[in-house]
């Protein structure tokens, strides 16, 4: 009797989700990054039938996709979506390839339109968990972020969502200017004591093109010096961990592994994601290859697209080998289960270079069990040079 051949180094075994991208924002917020347009009152059905035709179209190219264990609403802000426009898009995922019995099916959401929404009705469109935009529980800190909610608010959405929802994850935004230990520490154990078993903590980033990236270039405003962003890290690590959510990646925390984002390890673990909506990114296993989708970013051409050519594929790019090995070692570090290097080494065709691995052994940032290679704490927040310095 022959062995079973081994799965694949990637692809659907490791999670199968959706990613839907609504690009409407109330309003644009000085820091942000993400393909974002003034929501304005304009008629979101249009984009929501673009975006279920676009679900339908991607059948025909992978067609032994089972069922989907994810479905991820974000933005942009997806909550100015009503439950029934949800439901169209649930609709058109469950009828195209199904959805798990227990899937979890995320919505990212503002404090207000938390305070705004009808929860119950979210609920019963299938909405399982909310990630709320807190972003700081200071209120000269939000004025600052531009952001059109308070502390109290954000507090008040979070409790609301609570009762509802099996799993609440909130954001927070730290390292910003002349923000102190003591300060981000009080602000972070305020954060833990409002419950939500999910933290996502990002560090301020001033990106190029943004408001904020370009008061920096002025001088405007000063980002904070690497050294004092690395000591916040440090710190963030220990008071989270003492409070019982530890980080399971880089930016991520959960009170239990039954609250880590199940649509988020699709991605550090190198499974599959169809993206849909204008701007989003997909990963799509078919045939022994790896195809890369990134849908139109303007809302019109992506509407225009789907409409035309019914292929939310668009442009899907196949990686090549090593860029497969890339994406999965640097995705795979950020994670705290770390990454089983034979998947590497079966797609990059040569193993990682075991005295680079020991390089950071030795320093304390990385573990190795078996073929096991995931970085520490205090590694991970070295992970995109570790990764760089392994790279196949
Ligand atoms: S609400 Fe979120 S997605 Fe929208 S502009 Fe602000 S940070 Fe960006």
């Amino acid at each position: 009797m022959s062995a079973a051949p081994a799965p694949a180094p990637f692809g659907p075994h490791f999670g199968f989700g959706l990613y839907v991208h609504w690009p409407y924002c109330a309003r644009i917020c000085p820091y942000c990054d993400f393909n974002v347009f003034a929501a304005k009152d304009r008629d979101s059905g249009p984009l929501v039938g673009a975006i279920a035709a676009d679900i339908r179209a991607h059948r025909p190219r992978m067609p032994g996709h089972g069922a989907l264990d994810s479905v991820y609403f974000g933005g942009g802000t997806p909550a100015l979506l009503r439950p029934d426009e949800f439901g169209t898009i649930l609709l058109s995922a469950a009828e195209t390839f199904g959805i798990k019995r227990g899937a979890e099916i995320t919505l990212e959401a503002n404090p207000n339109d938390v305070l705004r929404a009808d929860l119950i009705g979210l609920q019963r469109a299938g909405v399982t968990r909310l990630s709320i935009g807190v972003q700081s529980l200071r209120d000269a800190s939000l004025a600052f972020l531009g952001r059109d909610h308070d502390a109290a608010s954000a507090a008040l959405a979070v409790s609301r969502a609570l009762k509802v929802f099996p799993s609440v994850s909130i954001d927070l935004i730290y390292a910003r200017p002349g923000q102190t230990p003591a300060s981000w520490e009080m602000e972070l154990k305020d954060a833990l004591a409002l419950g939500a078993p999910h933290l996502s903590l990002y560090e301020l980033t001033f990106e190029a093109k943004t408001p904020f990236g370009l008061a920096a270039r002025r001088g405007d405003i000063v980002p904070m010096g690497d050294d004092a962003q690395a000591d916040l890290y440090e710190l963030t690590q220990d008071v989270t961990q003492a409070a019982g959510m530890p980080a399971y990646e880089v930016s991520n925390h959960a009170a239990s592994p039954a609250h880590q984002s199940r649509h988020n390890l699709i991605y550090w673990r190198g499974g599959d994601w169809i993206g849909v909506g204008p701007g989003a990114h997909g990963r799509i296993s078919v045939g022994g290859g790896r195809y890369a989708s990134e849908a139109e970013r303007r809302p019109e051409a992506y509407m225009a697209n789907v409409q035309a050519l019914q292929n939310g594929w668009g442009g899907a790019a196949r990686l090549e080998p090593l860029e497969i090995a890339r994406e999965l070692l640097a995705m795979g570090l950020r994670a705290g289960e770390g990454i089983d290097l034979r998947r590497i080494e079966a797609v990059a065709g040569a193993p990682v270079a075991r005295d680079k691995i020991d390089v950071f052994i030795d320093k304390g940032w990385a573990g190795i069990s078996g073929a096991e290679l995931r970085l520490t704490p205090a590694g991970r927040l070295l992970a995109d040079a570790i990764t760089a310095a392994l790279s196949p």
